[in-house]
């Protein structure tokens, strides 16, 4: 494959943007480095790159697109909002319709406010549980990702359940001593980590599936346990669905484990695509939120009238019949092709996959926690993606993503990309 124009555009991006790029995973650091490809257009399960080669996308815009790229009914539904101001700096209807369909499909959110990103929503839910609890010390689970704000960049120190060491620059550790970290799945770390600090915790953060070092899910009863253990404390449970809400189900995780969180953070698919975040819960606990409550959150771009038009349109594409058993479906086709090819040319590898969204973990391993995930054979993976990528096949440049299915990929893109499998693996072995 030819990449000469991503190339000449990535040399002047280096000129002009820090890194070349907006985000920094978008630098392919996860493989080793490289050019990152310029896309041009994308429709439906393809992208289009500025050399006109043509991928099969898994990354999925790292989550947001679960219908396929450009979809007509959230194309038609921007291009509305578009001709019709794009910002009103008002309330809309649109907030209080698109409300109402969240609240509809996630029963513990009595009361929600929209932003413009997952960190924001997360970010906010912390400062409210903090607000409405009176306490500072947060839990959160290692690997897992909240966004880029402050108290969620900080990692575990060097126990099992220790108090936060901050994981960039910029930091202070006075806000890492607030945060604690624990293993995913590890019930008994977690208990400890509250019979010590417990009083003092606002909240635990938790991805309920977790998506940030690849689809890994709870033990049967973690989730159960975690929101027991928390309300003796008196902590609340924020759940981070920015990933998951809506990725596996017509809802959230919620759902699937019948578990209520205190408060819930979204962001991705709920915006269709454009730039969204929100947050919600219980409504004594919201009512800490201004104008109502003493906790502050604003946002010029707030609920703006294309955001919320292209998320309602996105989860009406969503409440269509067999969507979800349609992902479920590419997504095991796909688990045990790669399986199978893998296998077949004694590769080792494991997959996680939950519906329509899988992680190839290669070194063979089961992987139920960050410390696992991160054991994995991280230069093989990279090999891999190299060799897919030069045959069209548009994975996350990181080991520990996930490939995001959308409800446009086709049985034939699925075969493809088993047959794509196939020769990388039979590349490496
Ligand atoms: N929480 C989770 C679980 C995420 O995966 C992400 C982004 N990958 C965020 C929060 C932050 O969202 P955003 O990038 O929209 O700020």
């Amino acid at each position: 494959m030819d990449f000469s124009t991503s190339k000449a555009l990535h040399k002047e991006a280096l000129d002009h943007i820090v890194g070349g790029v907006n985000s920094p995973s978008r630098a392919y650091k996860g493989v080793g480095g490289g050019t990152p490809v310029y896309m041009d257009q994308a429709k439906g399960a393809y992208f289009w790159d500025v050399d006109g080669n043509k991928y099969i996308d898994y990354l999925g815009a790292y989550g947001p697109i679960i219908t396929g790229h450009a979809h007509p009914h959230i194309a038609e539904a921007i291009t509305h909002a578009a001709s019709n101001g794009v910002l009103y700096g008002t309330p809309t209807n649109l907030e209080n319709k698109f409300a109402k369909m969240l609240k509809a499909a996630i029963p513990s959110l009595e009361k929600v406010r929209f932003v413009n990103s997952g960190t924001e929503a997360v970010m906010t839910t912390v400062r409210v549980a903090r607000a409405y609890t009176g306490r500072n010390k947060i839990i959160k689970f290692s690997g897992s990702y909240h966004g880029h704000f402050d108290s969620v960049l900080v990692e575990a120190g060097s126990g099992p359940a220790t108090l936060g060491t901050p994981d960039s620059a910029g930091i202070p550790q006075s806000v890492a001593e607030d945060v604690i970290t624990v293993p995913f799945n590890d019930l008994d770390t977690f208990q400890q980590a509250m019979e010590r600090w417990g009083d003092q915790v606002a909240a635990v953060l938790v991805e309920p599936i977790v998506g940030n070092f690849g689809i890994v899910e709870p033990h049967d009863g973690f989730l159960q346990s975690v929101k027991d253990v928390s309300h003796d404390a008196g902590a609340l449970v924020i759940y981070d669905e920015v990933i998951t809400a809506f990725r596996f189900t017509y809802g959230s995780t919620q759902q699937i484990y019948d578990i209520e969180p205190d408060m819930t953070a979204m962001g991705k698919i709920i915006g269709g695509g454009l730039p969204i975040g929100a947050y919600g819960g219980q409504q004594d606990i919201m009512e800490q939120v201004a104008p109502l409550g003493p906790a502050y959150q604003a946002g010029t771009m707030a609920g703006n009238p294309a955001s919320m038009a292209a998320g309602i349109a996105c989860l009406e594409v969503l409440q269509e019949d067999g969507v979800y058993d349609k992902l479920d479906r590419l997504g095991e086709r796909l688990e045990n092709g790669i399986l199978a090819k893998a296998s077949e040319l004694s590769v080792p590898i494991s997959v996680n996959r939950v519906c329509g969204a899988l992680t190839v973990y290669f070194g063979g391993d089961t992987v139920e926690n960050y410390e696992q995930a991160e054991a994995s054979d991280g230069e093989s993976f990279a090999r891999f993606f190299w060799l897919m990528l030069e045959q069209g096949i548009n994975l996350a440049p990181a080991k520990f993503e996930a490939w995001f299915l959308t409800t446009e990929h086709t049985e034939s893109d699925i075969d493809k990309t088993i047959e794509a499998a196939g020769r990388a693996f039979a590349a490496m072995a």
